[in-house]
């Protein structure tokens, strides 16, 4: 069974829906990467988005099933690396939405469960998703189980990848233009010091 989640920043400005929720519908993941960790400290919110070894939990979704219906004008959306993904946030009250490629057209949105009201891997969030099927960037040495099952994970997004474009086509909601696929705002930059302090909060 799936269903249709309201989608809320904190101070209500943004609001939207998640929609056709499942496990089978998403890809529930924890990414412990250096940008993951840098955007947590850069958004103030480590404490709500990592856990105690720097993982971020994320779903991924096919972004036609994310809409934002009120308060488009705050979302923004930044970039710990020039060729990083796109960070995309409430700028009202600095919470995450969702990461995705930096051009439109991939049908892909990596969503941070905060904005559907929930922390990490909540009985909750968990109930709504299914488990973490895998975890990627790990900065600590993992055993071979942990491989096998992260590899399964990856390959079980590309299908769900490849699904979602087979269906529905390039796609470019709700943050890029449908015709040039560029993304609707100008991704925010932060030079290199901000970057080497954002690392230093983050622990690396
Ligand atoms: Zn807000
Ligand atoms: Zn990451």
């Amino acid at each position: 069974m799936s269903v249709d989640v309201p989608v809320k920043c904190s101070c209500g400005s943004v609001t939207g829906v998640a929609r056709n929720l499942s496990a089978t519908t998403t890809n529930h993941v924890m990414c412990s990467c250096r940008g993951c960790q840098c955007y947590a400290h850069f958004l103030g919110r480590a404490d709500d988005m990592l856990d105690a070894d720097g993982g971020s939990n994320i779903f991924q979704l096919d972004p036609k099933n994310f809409e934002i219906t009120s308060g488009m004008e705050h979302v923004v959306c930044m970039q710990v690396t020039p060729d990083g993904p796109l960070r995309w946030y409430a700028g009202c009250c600095k919470i995450p939405l969702g990461n995705s490629f930096p051009k439109g057209g991939i049908p892909f949105l990596g969503v941070l469960p905060i904005c559907i009201g929930y922390k990490g891997t909540s009985d909750e969030v968990v109930k709504l998703i299914g488990p973490v099927r895998g975890h990627i960037n790990q900065q600590k040495p993992i055993g071979v189980g942990e491989k096998l099952r992260n590899t399964g994970m990856l390959v079980r997004f590309a299908f769900k990848l490849l699904a979602w474009r087979i269906r529905g086509g390039k796609s470019w909601r709700p943050f890029f233009d449908e015709k040039t696929l560029r993304p609707i705002r100008k991704p925010l930059t932060i030079s290199d010091e901000e970057r080497a302090a954002l690392e230093a909060k983050a622990g690396f």
